[in-house]
């Protein structure tokens, strides 16, 4: 989700600039949190990074760390990575782990590096998660078409397999990004991760409701 920060510029005025991924959990406890943010300043000479102090909001826990979002435009910025705690593994379903076992390893790779700032890494390995989950879940459903899958482009696979009109619409965009990785990768990094990371969400949720709505069916 994005949000919405009042900061100092270079200048001593004060703007608005947009978070366009807020931290969802806290390293230290590990819990999802919505972040209680305690100061948010733009840093580096051309303040091009913007910190923020985090109190975790958990009774339990309350320790602080700090997240860091770098831009490309000066009043959008894109998380880069988070200082303090532990980095935490993203533990999926048993259901998604047993439609595609590479997946959960290859996301967790990705997010590691993402969170100790290799976003050079990060977004490749985020849209080979990506690529792992609609492959395997599309060979999942159709066994017999296993050699096709594995040789089509993600983008046809998700056009042929993938029924939800939400992850049809941004998986466009994602493959898009997708082929420019290795061109534009610093400009679109930030965006590329974004959307690619939200479009798996989509697609893990999607996987899920699908699963819970044929359960009930068969039940009642
Ligand atoms: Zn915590």
């Amino acid at each position: 989700m994005q949000r919405n920060l009042l900061v100092t510029n270079k200048v001593g005025k004060e703007i608005t600039i947009t978070i366009k991924e807020e931290v969802d959990f806290c390293p230290h406890c590990h819990n999802k949190i919505t972040p209680h943010i305690l100061a948010a300043f733009l840093c580096d000479v051309n303040f091009e990074t913007l910190n923020i102090t985090i109190r975790c909001p958990n009774l339990e826990c309350q320790e602080i760390f700090m997240a860091e979002y770098l831009t490309d435009s000066g009043y959008q910025f894109y998380l880069h990575k988070l200082i303090g705690g532990n980095i935490h593994v993203h533990r999926f379903e048993a259901h998604i782990n047993d439609i595609s076992p590479n997946f959960s390893k290859i996301f967790n790779e990705a997010l590691s590096a993402q969170n100790s700032g290799l976003t050079e890494i990060s977004g490749g390995g985020f849209r080979k998660a990506l690529e792992f989950l609609i492959k395997d879940y599309a060979i999942f459903h159709n066994p017999g078409d296993k050699e096709s899958i594995i040789q089509s482009s993600l983008g046809k696979v998700i056009a042929k397999y993938i029924e939800d009109p939400r992850i049809k619409d941004v998986s466009k965009r994602a493959a898009w990004l997708g082929n420019d990785e290795a061109h534009y990768y610093r400009v679109w990094e930030g965006k590329t991760t974004v959307d690619i990371k939200r479009l798996i969400e989509l697609t893990v949720h999607w996987i899920t409701m699908e699963k819970l709505t044929t359960e009930i069916i068969k039940d009642l």
